[in-house]
């Protein structure tokens, strides 16, 4: 059994795709930790002289000031959303597909790869997952600083306790943007070296575990060495899941394949997607 590389993520993509979307995590929290003294003297302003400065106005007042301020930084991830997943997806099907050439080669196999409808519909669908998972961090944001605020109101209208309570969690969306990068990096190279494997007639792979969490899933780590079809991916038995999986499409899978390169079979190419030039060794 002649045996490939193993797929590899592209750690250069993944860190560029991180550093982008912590960046913008970063920014948008400086600027809300700016806002609350401001939010603060405009409120003192308007309730103090109309001797209404109470409990339930102020954290009214509140929540639709931290309304404002998400909803125009949701606009500002909505629109970097498209862009930066375009990114991401374009440099992951190059990368990816660089890889699958590269083994095929070493074997003898010279292949130039077609932009295919496959590989597009593959890369439409990482799109838009990506652009929905980007959206989503400020999404998520928004409604743990609206519960901060509210609890702060109720502990007494102090801004520096709101202004803590919304530092100490500001990790979590730094957090999330990094494991969107990661996990979707991971998930994209496999969606598309699968596919890019498939195209160029090789129908068999290697699982290969690779464990990223401190707990590694068992029936993965069952799975590792055995060979599989590409297409079909490998039966995880584990009873949560069940059913046919593909490395990588696990939240955190950080499994990947060895294409089996002797089971490369020309008459399985996909025609439209390659030419080829077979130089044996
Ligand atoms: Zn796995």
């Amino acid at each position: 059994m002649q045996k490939g590389a193993v797929v590899k993520p592209s750690s250069t993509i993944e860190r560029q795709y991180s550093a982008v979307l912590v960046a913008m995590v970063k920014r948008m929290n400086k600027e809300l930790l700016a806002e609350i003294p401001k939010a603060y003297a405009r409120r003192d302003d308007e309730f103090l002289s109309e001797e209404i400065a109470q409990d339930e106005s102020a954290a009214v007042w509140l929540r639709k000031y931290v309304n404002r301020f998400f909803s125009r930084w949701q606009k500002r991830f909505d629109k970097m959303a498209e862009a930066r997943a375009k990114w991401f997806t374009e440099q992951t099907e190059k990368a990816s597909t660089k890889q699958i050439k590269a083994m095929l080669k070493e074997s003898g196999i010279a292949i130039e790869f077609r932009t295919t409808k496959y590989v597009n519909n593959i890369l439409q669908a990482s799109m838009a997952e990506n652009v929905d998972l980007i959206k989503s961090i400020p999404a998520q944001e928004h409604d743990k600083v609206l519960g901060i605020v509210s609890r702060g109101i109720q502990a007494g209208n102090d801004q520096m306790f709101i202004k803590e309570e919304l530092q100490k969690q500001f990790g979590v969306p730094e957090k999330r943007a990094r494991l969107i990068a990661r996990d979707q990096s991971l998930k994209a190279m496999q969606s598309v070296a699968r596919a890019r494997a498939s195209e160029a007639g090789i129908k068999i792979g290697v699982w290969k575990h690779r464990s990223g969490s401190k707990v590694p899933r068992k029936s993965h780590l069952a799975m590792n060495g055995k060979e599989f079809e590409i297409e079909k991916g490998m039966f995880d038995p584990d009873p949560k899941v069940q059913r046919y999986i593909h490395c990588g499409e696990l939240i955190s899978c950080r499994c990947s394949f060895s294409p089996v390169l002797s089971s490369f079979d020309p008459n399985a190419m996909a025609k439209d997607s390659v030419t080829l030039t077979i130089s044996k060794k």
